[in-house]
């Protein structure tokens, strides 16, 4: 098979897998136990968190530990309308429109309104600074989109907000006014710290980058205040009772070591297999629409369009090559609604019903996206014979 769907899932790496093992068998404890052996247990895992916590440069005790990004998201919109006396009635969250599900579905539990994107899927940010009225207790933006590979200018919006924050203050307006980032994608690419960013709020998963699925993390900046969504034990400081996934958190922070230091290395391998792949397809009989913003893409994102052809077909025929790749998101992809984030950008239904998302990763090597390439051309070709004959 060849694989470009690394935006949706990839292989756990088999030194994460072997670091987990321990944690399923001899070293099963349950880290609250008060014996030695679960003590142990206990250590090793605040020893993963520290090391997760470090790949963004937070403290151990910054994290909450989540079944993934999505319940990461939701839990951080936990601070809107929370302990703050000075929290206004209707407080709102602002998100980009082109959000993933899990911040669109979670925000519109609150007061929420979306902020506008450009045609490359970058944040309109003069919309963003005219939305930022007095009632917004938090702004949401994904440190890149998952459909585009747009990365969002996070600092620039962080120091916006800071002016915004010192504003509100002359006048007496004390509501919070938090930014919160949702780095599903980009954590291998992009080196990441949190001060640098200047967030309070992130969003980590480990199912994109070689680690465990149903594992993520919600970094929490100290003057943040959470409700917890689930009751129970009081693990994870109140905020994420349950016992701890131990296993699921060594795999974790063995993944993001096996990350580490490599960002530019892995950007360099990707953009030139991007070139090789684009290269294959100057053979398609129809030319390719290449979306997103070519100055700020995550490099292993190739989101392109086939206008006048059926995404949906090309997938399957692709598939009969075991080749696989993605329309738009997967999971919007299931439902068979066309993309909101290709709708936002402002395609037309013709680029949007065309559109696939490639995305390299670990599986690729030259050999393997030269292949894919060439298969999508075919199948590019026979499709467009198809519908014009
Ligand atoms: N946020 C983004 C940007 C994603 O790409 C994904 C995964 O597709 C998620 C959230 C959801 O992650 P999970 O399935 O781990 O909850």
């Amino acid at each position: 098979m060849i694989y470009l769907d690394h935006a949706a899932a990839t292989p756990v790496a088999t030194k994460v897998l072997e670091a987990m093992k321990p944690f399923f068998s001899a070293e099963f404890f349950n880290p609250s136990s008060a014996y030695l052996p679960a003590k142990r247990v206990r250590e090793t895992y605040e020893k993963a968190k520290g090391e997760i916590a470090n790949f963004v440069g937070a403290k151990g005790n910054d994290l909450i530990i989540t079944s993934g990004a999505t319940e990461a998201n939701a839990l951080a919109f936990t601070s809107v309308n929370g302990v703050n006396e000075a929290r206004s009635e209707n407080a709102k969250i602002l998100v980009l429109e082109t959000e993933h599900a899990s911040v669109l579905n979670n925000a519109k539990k609150y007061g929420f309104e979306t902020i506008r994107v450009d045609k490359t899927g970058l944040v309109d940010l003069a919309d963003l600074e005219r939305k930022l009225t007095d009632d917004v207790e938090l702004v949401s933006v994904s440190l890149a989109n998952n459909e585009l590979g747009t990365i969002q200018p996070i600092a620039e919006i962080a120091q916006i907000l800071r002016e915004v924050r010192l504003e509100r203050l002359r006048r007496g307006v004390l509501t919070q006014l938090l930014l919160h980032s949702d780095a599903s994608q980009g954590l291998e690419l992009i080196d990441l710290n949190v001060a640098r960013l200047g967030v309070d709020l992130l969003t980590m998963n480990s199912g994109k980058v070689s680690g465990p699925k149903g594992v993520g993390a919600l970094y929490v900046g100290r003057d943040v205040r959470l409700k917890p969504l689930i009751d129970g034990g009081g693990q994870e400081r109140n905020l994420r009772s349950g016992t701890e996934n131990v296993a699921g958190v060594v795999g974790f922070a063995k993944a993001l070591e096996l990350k580490k230091g490599h960002s530019s290395f892995a950007r360099k391998k990707y953009l030139r297999l991007a070139e090789i792949l684009k290269n294959e397809l100057k053979n398609c009989a129809v030319e390719p629409v290449f979306l997103g913003n070519p100055k700020r893409q995550l490099a292993n994102f190739l989101p392109l369009s086939f206008p006048g052809l059926d995404a949906e077909r090309l997938i399957l025929k692709l598939e009969e090559h075991e080749v696989y790749v993605s329309t738009g998101a997967a999971c919007s992809a299931s439902k068979g609604e066309p993309s909101r984030t290709l709708k936002a950008i402002g395609l037309s239904e013709a680029e949007i019903a065309g559109s696939l998302r490639l995305t390299l990763g670990v599986l690729n090597d030259e050999a393997n996206v030269k292949e894919a390439g060439k298969i999508i051309a075919e199948v590019v070709n026979a499709e467009y014979r198809r519908v014009n004959e």
